[in-house]
């Protein structure tokens, strides 16, 4: 059964994540508010996360299609593109430095973005949902945590890998895909540890070893994250993510041991750990049109981490809400259904190609993570 179409539609979006803020950014600009509902008491209750390279043509679009692509040149950092290549020894195998007028991926503090897209927006915060379900007399309806029910013509699940609106469309949940990420921090390095701050440079380093790889990148403020990866066994998830900060770091060095010094030395002074086994939705992840309920970003593709899930997410956020915007209120389904028609294959070519990439940049040879590097690096 169709949910009820009031005149003017109620749309919920459920997240405040990349993708359902540039979803609810662009509805705004349109003039057209939606409910936005996020589990996280107030934008600042936990960490952003680190830096993000939005890519032309994907994030950038999304922020031009949100009339925010100025405050984003502005805020971004090109010179964060420049990406160092190592080997575990430390032997620079290569080093690339962006012109001046390279603009294709400049990076971007997550919690900037988040102001950026925030704006002007209204989020309900501390409102986790807890479960959605379509079909109703008066529409889609949404419980949440707090105890109350709400009803809308359209809820987007915008929440993330885990999230609580997929199970109304889809009985898919994520994989364990064989790698751990692991990820520590240091703050003002180029006070703290200058010699550090010299080898990450401007944007990335990476090194990659057998079954292993550690990535570094600068944020804004001196701030540098680090990634240390590795295979596990393929269906396990290393037991790291109870252990205290001085045990991980104990388990990390003898995982990289052998490792030039300067490298180790991203993960002696790093001050805390936080364990990120990497999970992916199957590729494609497609299910039966559900009238009143859609996906959008790690919700609807969740995918390792190599450059693309947010830049995705904030790409069909705002294809969703530009093609909500054009619809009459009538049309709203048959506009979701030719959005989710149209993204679901270019969203199952990227999960099918980031996992293919991450096989390669942890990997038993290694030098599969230089012969891709080189393969999508601009000259
Ligand atoms: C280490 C790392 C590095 C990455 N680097 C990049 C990169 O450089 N470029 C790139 O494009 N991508 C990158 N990604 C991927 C990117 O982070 C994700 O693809 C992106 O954040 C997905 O956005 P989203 O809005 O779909 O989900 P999320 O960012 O996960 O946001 C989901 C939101 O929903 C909220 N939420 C969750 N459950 C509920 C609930 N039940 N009720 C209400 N709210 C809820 C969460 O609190 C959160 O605010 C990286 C990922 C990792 C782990």
């Amino acid at each position: 059964m169709s949910p009820r179409v009031a005149v003017s539609p109620r749309i919920a979006v459920v997240g405040s994540g990349p993708a359902g803020l540039t979803f609810a950014r662009v509805m705004h600009r349109h003039g057209h508010p939606v409910t936005v509902l996020e589990r996280d008491p107030a934008p600042d209750a936990r960490p952003p996360g680190g830096t993000l390279d939005l890519q032309e043509g994907m994030g950038q679009l999304a922020l031009e299609k949100a009339g925010l692509l100025e405050e984003f040149t502005a805020r971004s950092r090109p010179e964060g593109q420049a990406m160092r290549v190592l080997d575990p020894d430390g032997t620079v195998l290569r080093d690339w430095r962006p012109r001046p007028e390279d603009r294709a991926n400049p990076e971007i503090d997550r919690g900037h973005l988040r102001d950026l897209l925030l704006g002007p927006l209204e989020v309900q915060w501390g409102r986790a949902v807890t479960e959605v379900v379509p079909g109703g007399r008066d529409g889609v309806a949404v419980r949440c945590a707090d105890g109350r029910r709400e009803t809308f013509d359209l809820v987007i699940g915008a929440d993330g890998a885990w999230s609580r609106v997929r199970p109304a469309v889809s009985s898919a949940t994520p994989r364990y895909t064989g790698v751990t990420l692991v990820e520590t921090a240091l703050d003002d390095i180029d006070t703290r540890h200058p010699d550090l701050a010299r080898l990450v440079g401007d944007g990335s380093l990476a090194a990659y070893g057998v079954n292993r790889a550690l990535v570094a990148q600068r944020n804004s403020g001196g701030h540098v994250k680090v990634y240390a990866q590795f295979r596990t066994e393929p269906d396990r998830p290393t037991d790291l993510g109870t252990a205290g900060t001085e045990a991980v770091r104990a388990r990390l060095l003898a995982l990289f041991d052998g490792w030039a010094a300067p490298l180790l030395d991203l993960l002696r002074h790093g001050t805390a750990f936080a364990h990120r086994p990497l999970y992916v939705l199957p590729a494609p992840h497609t299910w039966p049109h559900v009238p009143g309920v859609t996906l959008l970003g790690d919700a609807a593709h969740l995918m390792p981490p190599l450059g693309v899930g947010a830049n995705l997410a904030m790409l069909e956020g705002a294809e969703l809400a530009e093609s909500l915007a054009a619809s009459g209120p009538g049309d709203l389904d048959a506009a979701v259904r030719a959005f989710e028609e149209r993204t679901g294959a270019r969203a199952g070519r990227w999960a099918t190609m980031t996992l293919a990439g991450l096989d390669r940049l942890v990997s038993p040879d290694p030098a599969q993570a230089l012969a891709l590097w080189d393969e999508v690096q601009p000259s």
